[in-house]
């Protein structure tokens, strides 16, 4: 059992939380408070719902080279490394994830870069993993400076908590590196207002002034930031501190993550309070991964109807799609 009481076995998935993190906790209690629900194990993480899967979105089908994962046309996505600065309860590529894989290396890298040269259609490299600004700014330098140049015919999205859980990191050193590739987008995940602290908004201000664009991709969970009052919070404060709210993600079928799903009956409710309140600036597209989808689906037009055991969703070719309705408890 550790220090919060909350769980009796050893955890599915490896524990790690930043000494910074923590201390946005008032509690460690993960049933009451939103931020360590999202570090603190919970018991109800050993529950795997028969819908649920270890790997949602079907990276392994589509991986077309060690780490590298073809879904859809014009994107790829390249885990970069299997290390995060904190490991988030509801992360849903936990089968990667502190799995031990570690960090690419030089030859991995000319590999991708070659495929990359090969398809001419990809237009975005999404950097994931784990999380890339674990990695030392020689590490980072050299990726980019393998997958990025005058050459490269596409967009670097950057997908990172360290703004989050670790602002620290974000040195004016990591930020001129960044700032340095005219086309790379940090995308990071700002799940409760409380996140948006003076240190996250000083991390974005840096990388805003180093000429790095930012977005944010929120997770609804359920417990964390399932209310009309805190999700108005949360992106009117991004678009305060310049950070685009980007997506607000319906949480994937991971293994052990049902007790933070919201049902998409209830996320399209608080869609709609949202879009009462808040301009486009501040709004995010409500959105879920659909495996054989072709791209994300929004939500708030995707859903053809509700079924007693599933969604039935619409992608942009008008092929419809049954989604397994799994019953948060
Ligand atoms: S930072 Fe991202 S990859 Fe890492 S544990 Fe959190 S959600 Fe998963």
């Amino acid at each position: 059992m550790n220090a919060a009481g909350n769980i009796a076995e050893k955890p599915a998935y490896r524990e790690r939380v930043t000494d910074y993190y923590a201390a946005l906790a008032q509690s460690r209690d993960p049933v009451c408070d939103p931020i360590a629900a999202q570090f603190v194990p919970q018991t109800a993480e050993h529950r795997r719902e028969p819908a649920e899967t270890d790997d949602p979105l079907n990276d392994q089908g589509n991986e077309v080279l060690p780490r590298l994962i073809h879904r859809y046309h014009d994107r790829v996505l390249l885990l970069v490394t299997d290390r995060c600065a904190t490991y988030c309860r509801h992360c849903f590529r936990r089968h990667f994830t502190a799995g031990g894989a570690g960090s690419i290396g030089p030859a991995q890298l000319a590999s991708v870069r070659a495929y990359l040269d090969d398809h001419p259609e990809v237009v975005e490299v999404l950097l994931s993993g784990g999380d890339p600004l674990t990695l030392s700014d020689s590490e980072v330098e050299a990726l980019l400076a393998a997958l990025d140049d005058e050459t490269a015919g596409y967009v670097l999205r950057v997908c990172t908590r360290v703004p989050v859980v670790m602002p620290s990191r974000v040195t004016p050193h990591l930020a001129r590196l960044l700032g340095d590739r005219g086309g790379l987008w940090l995308v990071t995940q700002v799940n409760h207002p409380r996140e948006l602290t003076a240190e996250f908004c000083e991390a974005a201000r840096l990388l805003q002034r180093n000429g790095v664009p930012m977005l944010n991709q929120s997770v609804l969970l359920r417990g964390v930031n399932d209310k009309l009052e805190t999700l108005s919070e949360l992106f009117r404060g991004l678009a305060r501190a310049r950070v685009k709210p980007y997506y607000l993600f319906q949480a994937d079928l991971a293994a052990g993550t049902s007790h933070f799903r919201v049902a998409i009956e209830d996320g399209l409710t608080l869609m709609r309070g949202l879009r009462r309140r808040l301009s486009g600036l501040s709004l995010p597209i409500y959105a879920l991964d659909v495996p054989g989808a072709g791209s994300k689906l929004n939500l708030e037009t995707a859903l053809v109807r509700v079924e007693p055991r599933m969604y039935v969703l619409r992608d942009a070719d008008g092929r419809e799609h049954r989604y397994p309705r799994t019953q948060a408890r």
